[in-house]
């Protein structure tokens, strides 16, 4: 079954508010076997919520409408819906005394106002709301189902989860979800999908999606069965096609990231890792220790990123850097050396490189070397990338943490 969202509210149009309830919505009917194949953000307008209610529900298997259910002017939504399938609204004595009981509670008197939420559309039932005066409402239209949900998101999931998931499991068929969640590093998005996708399309179902930033691939696979052991199975079936081409660059079989991957590594085996940062500025230290438990085996390091801070704090020969620039082979080669030895650890990374949008030292921007110190000597790598100053520094980041990954594993 496919469903669509329209997220009511003018604000939701701003940067100044965002729709996240479509979002978790979608989270949740994927859940259950439903795709979410459209969303709308419509503002507080009458004609245009009717026309947009129109349009989705002439597509659509489910529809929710989501926010302007308030008391005030401006929420239109049980208006917009009521004219979008030609239903009456029909005052609720009830939902009113309810309504009024819950500002009594409170101390205060119900204003006039509130009677607008007190509404129903005809032939739609009552969705409690247990965190505010808005109820929600369900309503059949030719065998589809509209569903109005409150805006604030804590009225909206709870009301979600009590009176939707045992309506949604009645109107769905029963399917089961079955999941992988793979990640990679160390290969272009568009390398990797040229590699998988002569297996990946030859299946309509797993769908499989793939998600690329910084240098570091996701590959999500989902299949919706009747039974979960078929669902299962098609999932085993396609994600050991796509593992056995990634090989080692699939660094995670489960979702967890590059630098928790790495810490798991560390951790086994009672090693350490300390850094020496210039074009990075502490993002690699950041993406170590933004782990939990990465004083297990992170030391600290050096934030150099001058030339006088190189030589003074990590004892990089002025010499070597005034012949070389800092942007060299042999620079990165001493940062990680010498960041290994003044630590301890057993291991140490470097990263020297022009990260733009200027270059200081004439390397052209992008220009990347990522040096590794660890038991059995020192390796740099020089990288390239291209973008912006961001893209750049985020890329070389994973690229660093992969670099000490493949040592780890012995891999070239
Ligand atoms: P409403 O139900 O339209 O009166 O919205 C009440 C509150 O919920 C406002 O503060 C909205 O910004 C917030 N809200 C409404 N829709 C959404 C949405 N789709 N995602 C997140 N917050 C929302
Ligand atoms: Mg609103």
């Amino acid at each position: 079954m496919n469903a669509e969202i329209v997220a009511v509210g003018s604000e939701l149009l701003t940067a100044g508010r965002l729709d996240t309830n479509s979002l978790w919505l979608t989270d949740q009917l994927n859940d259950l076997g439903v795709e979410v194949v459209q969303k709308a953000v419509i503002g507080d307008e009458r004609a245009r919520l009717t026309a947009g209610v129109q349009d989705a529900l002439a597509r659509a298997d489910i529809l929710f409408v989501t926010g302007g259910l308030g008391p005030t002017e401006d929420d239109l939504t049980r208006d917009a819906v009521a004219a979008a399938t030609g239903r009456e609204l029909i005052f609720d004595e009830a939902i009113c005394a309810g309504i009024e009981a819950r500002f009594a509670r409170f101390g205060r008197r119900m204003s006039e106002v509130n009677k607008r939420q007190a509404y129903v559309i005809e032939g739609a039932e009552v969705l409690a709301n247990a965190n505010g005066t808005a109820p929600g409402q369900w309503l059949a239209v030719n065998g589809k189902a509209v569903v109005l949900l409150p805006g604030p998101p804590g009225e909206l999931k709870p009301m979600f989860t009590r009176e939707c998931l045992p309506r949604l499991q009645a109107f769905v068929p029963p399917l089961a979800i079955a999941k992988r969640w793979f990640r990679v590093a160390g290969m272009p998005e568009s390398d990797l999908d040229q590699l998988i996708a002569p297996e990946y399309t030859k299946y309509s179902n797993p769908v499989t999606t793939i998600l690329a930033s910084a240098g570091d691939v996701e590959i999500h696979l989902r299949a919706r069965c009747a039974t979960g052991e078929e669902a299962e199975r098609l999932c085993t079936e396609l994600g050991d096609k796509i593992l056995g081409l990634l090989g080692s660059r699939a660094y995670s079989l489960d979702g967890t990231p590059l630098d928790a991957t790495v810490g798991r590594i560390l951790g086994e085996r009672g090693e350490t890792v300390a850094v020496a940062e210039s074009a990075t500025g502490g993002m690699l230290a950041q993406r170590l220790t933004r782990v939990a438990g990465s004083s297990k085996y992170f030391v600290g390091g050096f934030l150099t990123y001058s030339d006088e801070a190189k030589a003074k704090l990590l004892g990089v020969p002025e010499e070597l850097i005034a012949a070389n620039t800092a942007v060299s082979e042999v620079v990165a080669a001493w940062m990680a050396a010498n960041a290994r030895e003044k630590t301890g650890a057993t291991w140490a990374l470097s990263v020297t490189g022009e990260a733009g949008p200027e270059s200081a030292t004439g390397a052209p921007v992008g220009t990347m070397y990522v040096g590794l110190a660890g038991p059995s000597g020192t390796e740099v790598k020089l990288l390239r990338f291209g973008g912006d100053r961001e893209r750049i520094r985020g890329f070389v980041t994973n690229a660093a943490l992969n670099f000490l990954r493949m040592r780890l594993l012995g891999l070239d």
